[in-house]
């Protein structure tokens, strides 16, 4: 074996290594007071003894032949950290920024490379090196894997192409005769995937009410194996107490998961409660920027990590080493982002609670629900989110609303800078058909962006007189795609001077016109002047 290259002997497991690497300043002393500190240094110890002082991961290989794990571990499943156990001392601001996505890379870049490849050359045709193929690891995915289950405490996170791809891979955990419970209130595309899926594929969907643990308790069955629900619910926002669903659902021995894409581990960390599976739509407030579609799923348990991490691979539904950066990128600006839209959202809660056209208000904030759910809301996460839905009493009403604001751009999906608004029935929960659905028709959902509040507040206002009077709807006037009334640069040819001049002819003219510096002195005047009103 040439010098520098480690073959893992039969103590030291691949899996393992990082995470000794990773959590050597607790054994070293500083912050554990947990368990057996002695045990704790003597294993560290042994590790450093078989693998020396620092690691080159670039040089790990998994000879084939003595490899103990079975061929789909790995490389399928590279060595990361375990983080379920993890304290973190940073506040969570610092835990999204404070993150080293590729110390592995001889030339230690500031923030993780894009590793775009679909391939990685083997150290020989008998030993694997630790990635081999995108489809089953990349590097730039780990580093977001990693960072995301470092977020959110997980023993393990993956990232998929969607939300609904990560949905889609908590589903492949039951096979043919079992029951998952849903909750009553789930996004559209989880209903219509298990509804026109999964029933189709031999599993049984049954929906009950997450918030009621006794409509849940009387629910399970001994084919139950997973129960799946969100808090707040997309749309109607209600809340579940996830602590006592997760203690009911393992009393049962079934799982209990989450689809915490309105919370992101900024303000909510579910595992933290007891729960099994974490779900997030990154497309919302992973990426912040409405630019990229992914999903992710994050696990407390390292074999639940290792099935998951099997069909991610067999399934291929993993996210692209673009998307992959893209997402680290914006988790470095999520609390920024979040705690700005969430102080954005509070104010524009209230306005709207206290408008005579608007008729409920649901959001897990101060007259957004129940006090008993906002109590609820309040012991399992640290804010209120930015997503507020209201009904108005009348569908026409709340569509002339949308269609008359003009920041809240009607648009599905949510968690972005920009504040959007849409109506669940017709748009992101439309894929339900009309005679399951028990939305309010007139339902509008806004996800509250990073915008100046008195800009969104008069933007609300505007659009809620403009429902309220009998004016035609207005003409599409976005603020972001016409200029008309600012001068042009350079100014086009007048109409008379069109005929007599063409285009080049024209532009040579102004080129060769007055300079900049001539026109600032103000010794010629400033042609532009005369476009402004
Ligand atoms: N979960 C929730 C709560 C959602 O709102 C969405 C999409 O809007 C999804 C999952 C699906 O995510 P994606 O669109 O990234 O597939």
């Amino acid at each position: 074996m040439a010098k520098g290259q480690l073959e893992f002997q039969e103590e030291v497991d691949a899996a393992r290594i990082e995470n000794a690497m990773w959590r050597s300043w607790k054994a070293d002393g500083s912050g554990d007071h947990s368990g057996d500190h002695s045990a704790k240094t003597e294993k560290l110890e042994r590790v450093r003894g078989s693998i020396g002082d620092s690691i080159d991961f670039s040089q790990i290989r998994y000879p084939q032949e003595t490899r103990r794990c079975r061929y789909d571990d790995l490389p399928t499943f590279p060595v990361r950290p375990n983080f379920a156990g993890f304290e973190n001392a940073l506040q969570p601001a610092s835990q999204c920024v404070v993150f080293d996505g590729c110390p592995e890379d001889p030339y230690h870049p500031s923030n993780t490379p894009i590793y775009q490849t679909s391939t990685f050359v083997q150290p020989s045709s008998s030993e694997f090196g630790p990635y081999d193929y995108t489809r089953s690891g990349n590097p730039t995915r780990t580093a977001l894997e990693k960072h995301v289950a470092m977020l959110e405490h997980a023993a393990a996170a993956f990232a998929f192409s969607s939300g609904m791809a990560a949905l889609h891979t908590v589903t492949r955990l039951l096979k043919q005769g079992d029951e998952i419970l849903v909750n009553e209130d789930i996004y559209g595309g989880m209903h219509r995937l298990l509804t026109q899926d999964c029933a189709h594929n031999g599993v049984q969907v049954t929906f009950v009410d997450t918030t009621n643990l006794t409509a849940v308790a009387k629910a399970i069955t001994p084919k139950t194996k997973i129960i799946h629900t969100e808090s707040p619910s997309n749309p109607r926002m209600k809340i579940s107490d996830l602590r006592k669903l997760a203690t009911l659902a393992h009393q049962h021995k079934v799982l209990l998961s989450v689809d915490s894409t309105m919370m992101p581990p900024v303000i909510c960390q579910p595992l933290l409660l007891g729960v099994d599976l974490v779900v997030h739509s990154a497309t919302k407030f992973f990426s912040g920027h409405a630019d990229c579609t992914g999903g992710l799923v994050c696990v407390r348990d390292p074999e639940l990590a290792h099935r998951v991490a099997f069909l991610q691979n067999a399934e291929g539904t993993a996210l692209a080493p673009f998307e992959c950066f893209l997402f680290l990128r914006g988790i470095k600006t999520m609390w920024l982002r979040v705690n700005r839209a969430q102080e954005n959202t509070v104010q524009i809660a209230k306005a709207l609670a206290k408008h005579p056209r608007i008729k409920e208000v649901f959001y897990p904030g101060p007259g957004g629900c129940s006090s008993e759910a906002l109590r609820i809301h309040n012991s399992q996460s640290s804010g209120c989110g930015c997503i507020i839905s209201f009904t108005t009493g009348s569908v026409s009403f709340s569509r002339r609303f949308l269609d008359a604001s003009r920041l809240f751009k009607t648009t599905v999906s949510f968690g972005s800078v920009n504040s959007l608004g849409e109506m669940p029935c017709t748009m992101s929960h439309a894929s339900i058909p009309a005679e399951e659905r028990t939305l309010p028709a007139d339902l509008v959902r806004l996800s509250v962006g990073i915008e100046d509040v008195r800009d969104l507040l008069q933007d609300l206002q505007r659009a809620l007189d403009f429902a309220s009077s009998q004016k035609p709807p207005p003409e599409h006037d976005g603020y972001d795609s016409r200029f008309e009334d600012l001068p042009v640069v350079p100014r086009p040819p007048d109409e008379e001077e069109r005929p007599r001049k063409s285009l080049s002819e024209w532009l040579l003219s102004e080129v060769e016109g007055p300079s900049t510096s001539q026109m600032l002195s103000g010794a010629v005047p400033n042609p532009n002047d005369q476009n402004k009103h």
